[in-house]
């Protein structure tokens, strides 16, 4: 510690943010703990947007959830959930008060960036089978060279019938990999930018090299399409229907000595889709209706039948409000919805990128992001004083850790989230997440404290009662 003289009035004064270990009992670590025990293991399972919703719905049944059926009978209390085609999840617990004092809502999504298989994603060159791949979302390729890669997905048949695939995560399968040049021979590669230096139509997997006993053109593909066709009764025409993703072949690992932190593929966004699948789990008659939003394609910009910019969600919510007589724009006049997405945490390693005084730090607690965009705020949803000041009201009162984040430095670059989207249909939206370390990296890492206080936090306004003042 510092030898400076205490000052009162500084400390009345001033504005300072503390170490979430300097502020957190013996007995929250200890919950901290189990918390993180159960998201490492969601994020174990759920390597794909359609594998989070499956989870997410395995959980929400094992708390008494229902699926939503048009026309059910809702009362205060009534659990129910809304697949959206299997890759997004919608999930509201009825309040006491009717929705026409609005809904708090968390958004977060679950796909993450990866490697799509192209359609027609099958070749061989030199007697090496390849897959060829189609990047989702925003990645830096260097980083997908040389690492294991699993594959996950569906292929969907004309007759209607969809086969699962996965194969790389259980350690006895194999996995898949893409090549790097050697740095014996890497003298031209070292010139070039590392935008450059990995062409897209480069990250190819390899998926075999022992060719087919028949002498004819294209015998390793012939011998690899033989396996395939064996064990899922597939053939080459069948991957023009198929979803085929591939991601890392990591498991989710504690990271220090301290295991203060989690290492994994997907943090983004699923630690934040965990945090508030788990709040509202937990919701028994809320005072207003909870609503929970799994959404996909968050990464590529929201678009897309099961992206946020969807009308899923207005048929979903809309259904609810029929059911209570409300109309669905007052319902969403009167919401809160929280934006439950990562924000950048400041990396000593490059602190250059940042502005110290306002990025989020690791153990500082839930993110609070009033804008992202990049720019002069562009692409932003600017949230209110008014709405930072009823976050603050509620998360003074439940003691929850929590700091302001901005996503580097003024014209550093820039991010969106789903939350202009929501800001758009007239909701009140703020973004509030986990500070991640190496985001969009094939492994990143966050921080156990924050984490915890980020589902604590989504849970603090599931149960608020003070209103939001308008
Ligand atoms: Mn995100
Ligand atoms: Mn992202």
């Amino acid at each position: 510690m510092s030898k400076e003289k205490k000052s009162e009035r500084k400390e009345k004064l001033f504005y300072r943010q503390k170490n979430g270990y300097d502020l957190i009992s013996e007995k929250e670590r200890r919950l901290c703990e189990d918390y993180c025990q159960g998201y490492m293991s969601f994020l174990n399972t759920a390597r794909t947007e359609r594998e989070a919703v499956r989870e997410g719905i395995r959980l929400a049944e094992s708390k008494g959830f229902v699926e939503y059926k048009p026309g059910m009978p809702l009362k205060p209390g009534t659990k129910v959930y809304s697949s959206n085609r299997g890759k997004a999840l919608l999930l509201a617990v009825i309040g006491k008060k009717s929705l026409a004092e609005g809904a708090v809502i968390a958004a977060a999504h679950v796909d993450s960036p990866r490697l799509d298989l192209k359609q027609v994603p099958m070749y061989e060159d030199n007697e090496i089978c390849y897959f060829k791949t189609h990047y989702y979302g925003g990645i830096k390729k260097y980083q997908w060279l040389t690492i294991p890669l699993e594959l996950h997905g569906v292929v969907a048949l004309r007759d209607g019938s969809v086969v699962d695939v996965c194969i790389g995560k259980d350690k006895s399968d194999p996995i898949f990999q893409i090549t790097d040049l050697l740095p014996h021979l890497g003298k031209d590669q070292r010139k070039k930018s590392s935008a450059e230096f990995v062409p897209a139509e480069s990250l190819n997997l390899i998926i075999g090299s022992i060719p087919d006993k028949e002498e004819v053109e294209g015998r390793t593909k012939l011998a690899i399409m033989d396996l395939l066709n064996k064990k899922y009764g597939i053939v080459e025409e069948d991957f023009l229907s198929a979803e085929l993703i591939a991601v890392p072949a990591y498991d989710v690992r504690e990271v220090g000595f301290d295991r203060s932190l989690i290492a994994g593929y997907g943090h983004d966004d699923r630690v934040c889709a965990y945090a508030e699948l788990a709040a509202i789990l937990e919701q028994d008659k809320p005072e207003k209706t909870s609503i929970c939003i799994l959404a996909d394609k968050e990464e590529i910009g929201s678009e897309g039948v099961s992206g946020m910019k969807s009308r899923a969600f207005e048929r979903f919510v809309g259904d609810l409000c029929d059911t209570q007589k409300v109309k669905l724009e007052h319902c969403f006049a009167n919401s809160l919805c929280i934006s439950a997405d990562v924000c950048n945490a400041f990396d000593p390693n490059y602190p250059e990128v940042s502005e110290k005084r306002n990025a989020a730090k690791i153990n500082y607690g839930m993110g609070i992001c009033k804008f992202t965009g990049h720019g002069g705020k562009s692409d932003s949803n600017d949230a209110s004083a008014e709405v930072v000041a009823h976050l603050r009201r509620v998360f003074a009162e439940k003691n929850i850790i929590w700091q302001m984040a901005e996503l580097g430095k003024v014209d550093q670059g820039g991010g969106g989230t789903v939350a202009m989207y929501m800001a758009e249909r007239d909701i009140d939206t703020i973004d509030a997440g986990v500070p991640v370390l190496s985001m969009h990296a094939p492994y990143e890492t966050v921080a156990k404290l924050d984490c915890y206080m980020t589902y604590k936090g989504i849970k603090a306004m599931y149960e608020e009662t003070t209103p939001a003042e308008k």
